[in-house]
Protein backbone atom coordinates (compact mmCIF):
# COMPACT_ATOMS: atom_id res chain seq x y z
CA UNK A 1 0.00 0.00 0.00
CA UNK A 2 1.11 3.37 -0.87
CA UNK A 3 1.47 5.89 1.83
CA UNK A 4 -0.81 8.82 0.26
CA UNK A 5 1.62 11.62 2.09
CA UNK A 6 5.02 10.27 0.79
CA UNK A 7 5.10 11.50 -2.60
CA UNK A 8 6.22 8.97 -5.60
CA UNK A 9 9.65 7.80 -6.46
CA UNK A 10 11.22 9.53 -3.26
CA UNK A 11 11.57 5.83 -1.54
CA UNK A 12 13.64 4.45 -4.23
CA UNK A 13 16.16 2.05 -2.19
CA UNK A 14 19.26 0.30 -4.71
CA UNK A 15 17.35 -2.52 -4.62
CA UNK A 16 14.33 -1.16 -5.94
CA UNK A 17 16.24 1.02 -8.49
CA UNK A 18 16.74 0.38 -11.89
CA UNK A 19 20.43 -0.52 -12.78
CA UNK A 20 23.04 1.03 -15.35
CA UNK A 21 22.90 -1.04 -18.38
CA UNK A 22 26.63 -0.01 -19.10
CA UNK A 23 28.16 0.64 -15.97
CA UNK A 24 25.95 -1.41 -13.75
CA UNK A 25 25.21 1.59 -10.75
CA UNK A 26 22.14 1.10 -9.38
CA UNK A 27 20.20 4.81 -10.65
CA UNK A 28 18.81 6.30 -7.43
CA UNK A 29 17.79 10.08 -7.50
CA UNK A 30 19.82 10.80 -10.56
CA UNK A 31 18.73 13.37 -12.54
CA UNK A 32 20.89 12.46 -15.12
CA UNK A 33 18.64 8.95 -15.56
CA UNK A 34 18.22 8.11 -19.09
CA UNK A 35 15.42 5.68 -19.97
CA UNK A 36 15.73 4.46 -23.31
CA UNK A 37 12.37 2.38 -24.48
CA UNK A 38 13.11 -0.18 -27.34
CA UNK A 39 11.80 -3.28 -28.75
CA UNK A 40 13.24 -6.68 -28.54
CA UNK A 41 12.00 -9.89 -29.94
CA UNK A 42 8.62 -8.13 -30.06
CA UNK A 43 8.42 -7.52 -26.35
CA UNK A 44 8.61 -3.70 -24.86
CA UNK A 45 11.94 -2.84 -22.32
CA UNK A 46 13.34 -0.41 -21.07
CA UNK A 47 16.76 0.41 -21.28
CA UNK A 48 18.42 2.70 -17.65
CA UNK A 49 21.12 4.48 -18.31
CA UNK A 50 22.45 6.58 -15.55
CA UNK A 51 23.57 9.84 -17.76
CA UNK A 52 23.91 10.38 -21.34
CA UNK A 53 27.28 9.14 -21.65
CA UNK A 54 26.48 5.74 -20.46
CA UNK A 55 23.67 5.93 -22.67
CA UNK A 56 26.43 6.31 -25.89
CA UNK A 57 28.62 3.94 -24.42
CA UNK A 58 25.91 1.19 -25.10
CA UNK A 59 25.00 1.81 -28.61
CA UNK A 60 28.23 1.99 -29.82
ZN1 LIG B 1 26.07 4.20 -16.15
Amino acid sequence: MVDPTSDLGEDVTEEDAPVCETCEQPIVQLPTHRVVSSIEDGTAVHLHFCDDDCRADYFV
